[in-house]
């Protein structure tokens, strides 16, 4: 069988993509070394493609970001030299950035309005110009269709036309070649009649122009049926990632004989071996139906690390004999070109105890009522209206990342590493004293990010030293890896946060990572349902709010801001995940009735998700007002939510100091849906980015806000 892989990660082994881009921006690398420097990086990803599989695309390199390099091929915006390109991707007149699909990489929003006057363009033949670099592997292109899903400032009514003129260019490119790869994830939406058949037409005329080898995953396509009758070469369907869907269908309905299924059956994004033995079943069921199959990755293989090499020495041999990565990953695909079914090499022997405590209805709900709740906790904490706060975290500068990096290594030792972090905490707590706000947060100046920090001090989960991937651009993180059961061992935050307790009569407010934000920014097993693992993970970190309570903390806050992001990507698979999302989180936030909870969520479409937020058991939601002018309250307002809002007017992903007139507005826009008595004031997400100064000032308007509204509006 043949083998065919894409979407190999960028990043290189030891992040010399993050590391030259960066060096280009401080101005310490100039163009052409740049440019030498990722051509290495390219020219090393086609040797390990080369090495693995008989096809690879050629072009998926960026310098930032593809759906970027289509906006520019498609001449949508101009970018003549590395400094105008990289303008389009930071700095103030950078494209808005959005989530890709259901994954954690973050995509430039390619910006339609322009066309409405001048149309697509050729602008920058990006495939043939590496065709002719290399010479090999297959003219790779995002298509059409989704480049248009996923870009913003187009009316529906255009869409047809638009698409169509698109699939032109399109034509137009792959007429210079034999072969061309084209992705289509978003092929697996749930999509319009109409849409499937515009599909249809612009496919049918792209089909003429080159042999055409299309790609869908992340999920299945619903219609499969009349995605065969194209005139394409060669399909690649996810036969990991969905219900199993698409290999019933073709097991009962068959594959046409003049398409080549590429049958994505390695996992691309989750980091376990295969077992070949299973995986070589499934492809020698789909062969009695399918004449010509060949095999690759399910889902771009950039959602991994680049290889599993990395961690020798850092994970137990336990966990890394049972690990792949990328270049694992195409080694994998070589492999199950071999076998034809029944090897069982490289299956995994799982000594992953999955027991747990058993959980009852009880468990996933608060045993009092919010309306009861309200009472006890104002009496507790005796609030003024539009009490004030901030999300948790103060800006982590390049001394508080220095002394923690100079602590892992072991040249300074835990004490002093703490007394560190204590005085940072105690600075923090003073100044929001001096500042006037109500509950006071610790910092999080022990926290290098979020998710790590707690996969760090839980059983059951790993972390990585050089498991990084690409967030967006050049950002990466380190995900971590869940391969067990996941448990609480110790006290994860009691410390810091009693510690700023002490300080202060003021309420600190104690801060957690929510269980589905943890789940989603992990790697997780593949042996038991996820909603277990998320069950587990909210066991302990409810630990943690019973040892928080005991010490005396009257509220705590669960950050859930990838609650949204993790949703299957058909909505017809909702139910079940917010089902198993909304309990999980409830679980953790079954607290004693004086506790007061709140959530965190940064910027989400609440509309769409409403009745899902009203299940969750929180006391106060804060959630990021500033980008819709404090519009976002609608949704709320139309739910009948009776609980308590936090609202962001500040955007905290600006230097800008926030005007105290544009608070003013939203603050008055969201008045009028949702009584006085429920808002609380706040910056709409964690201050960890932003700098001293224009934190300080910015908080200072915050605190000048919430004066005038308690003059004004009493
Ligand atoms: N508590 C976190 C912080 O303040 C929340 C971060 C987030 O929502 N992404 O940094
Ligand atoms: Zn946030």
């Amino acid at each position: 069988m043949k083998t065919y892989a894409y979407g190999f990660p960028r990043i290189g082994k030891n992040r010399e993509y993050k590391r030259l881009i960066e060096a280009f921006w401080k101005g310490k690398l100039d163009n052409e070394s740049l440019i030498s420097g990722i051509n290495r990086l390219q020219q090393e990803i086609i040797e390990k493609y080369g090495n693995h599989v008989d096809y690879f695309p050629i072009g998926e390199m960026t310098l930032y970001d593809n759906m970027l390099d289509t906006a520019l091929m498609l001449g949508l915006y101009r970018a003549e030299n590395l400094n105008d390109y990289f303008s389009l991707c930071r700095g103030k007149d950078a494209l808005e950035m959005t989530k890709w699909f259901n994954t954690n990489y973050h995509y430039l929003v390619p910006g339609l309005d322009s066309v409405k006057d001048k149309g697509f363009r050729l602008a920058w033949n990006k495939p043939l110009e590496y065709w002719n670099k290399y010479k090999r592997g297959i003219p790779y292109m995002i298509g059409p269709f989704t480049f248009l899903k996923l870009s913003k400032g187009l009316d529906r009514s255009d869409f047809r036309e638009r698409f169509l003129s698109l699939a032109s260019i399109y034509g137009e490119i792959a007429a210079n070649f034999n072969r061309v790869h084209i992705d289509e994830p978003a092929f697996v939406m749930e999509l319009s009649d109409d849409e499937v058949t515009w599909i249809g037409e612009a496919y049918g005329d792209i089909g003429t122009k080159a042999k055409v080898q299309l790609f869908t995953y992340y999920d299945e396509v619903d219609f499969l049926e009349r995605l065969c009758e194209l005139p394409l070469d060669a399909v690649g369907l996810d036969f990991v990632h969905g219900n199993g869907r698409m290999k019933e269908k073709i097991i009962s309905d068959g594959f046409p004989d003049r398409i080549t299924l590429i049958a994505g059956v390695i996992d691309g994004r989750n980091v376990w071996k295969a077992d070949l033995g299973r995986v070589s079943g499934l492809l020698e069921q789909l062969s009695g139906r399918v004449k010509n199959l060949a095999i690759s990755n399910a889902a771009p293989l950039y959602h991994l690390p680049v290889t599993v090499k990395s961690e020798e020495g850092n994970l137990e041999e336990q966990i890394l004999s049972k690990l792949s990565f990328a270049e694992e990953k195409l080694a994998e695909i070589e492999e199950l070109s071999g076998t034809t079914g029944g090897a069982d090499k490289g299956k995994k022997e799982v000594d992953r105890p999955d027991a747990g405590v058993s959980l009852t209805d009880s468990d996933f709900i608060r045993s009092v009522s919010y309306g009861e709740r309200r009472i006890i906790q104002d009496k507790r904490l005796k609030l003024p209206v539009f009490p004030s706060t901030t999300i948790g975290s103060y800006p982590q500068t390049a001394e508080v990342r220095k002394k923690r990096a100079d602590f892992k290594r072991g040249r300074i030792s835990g004490d002093e590493y703490f007394e560190y972090i204590r005085l940072k905490i105690r600075d923090v707590i003073k100044l929001q004293e001096e500042l006037g706000f109500d509950i006071l947060v610790h910092g999080e100046f022990e926290r290098s990010d979020m998710v790590e920090f707690f996969a760090e001090k839980l059983n059951g989960i790993a972390t990585t030293g050089m498991g990084w991937i690409i967030s967006y651009g050049t950002r990466c993180y380190r995900p971590p890896i869940i391969y067990g059961y996941v448990s609480r061992k110790q006290d994860m935050t009691v410390r810091e946060i009693s510690y700023a307790q002490s300080l202060t009569e003021k309420p600190v407010k104690g801060m957690l990572t929510g269980p589905v934000t943890i789940l989603a920014w992990s790697f997780i097993r593949d042996d038991v349902p996820v909603s277990k693992v998320a069950y587990q993970i909210a066991q302990a970190l409810r630990d943690e709010v019973r040892a928080l309570e005991a010490a005396g903390i009257k509220l705590i806050q669960i950050d859930e801001p990838a609650f949204r992001e993790r949703a299957p990507i058909k909505r017809r698979d909702w139910e079940k995940y917010f089902d198993w999302a909304v309990k999980a989180f409830n679980l953790t936030a079954n607290a004693k009735a004086e506790t007061q909870i709140h959530t965190h969520m940064c910027y989400s479409e609440f509309g769409e998700i409403i009745e899902y937020i009203k299940k969750m058991d929180f006391d106060v939601i804060s959630i990021e007002a500033t980008r819709s002018g404090g519009d976002i309250v609608e949704s709320f307002e139309g739910a009948g939510f009776d609980r308590q809002i936090g609202l962001g007017v500040w955007d905290i992903h600006s230097p800008a100091v926030p005007e105290m007139e544009d608070m003013l507005q939203i603050v008055k826009r969201a008045l009028k849906v949702i009584p006085k008595e429920n808002f609380w004031i706040n910056p709409d997400c964690g201050l960890k980015t932003r700098g001293w100064d224009e934190t300080i000032a910015s908080l200072k308007k915050l605190v000048e806000l919430v004066k005038y509204l308690r003059e004004k509006l009493i």
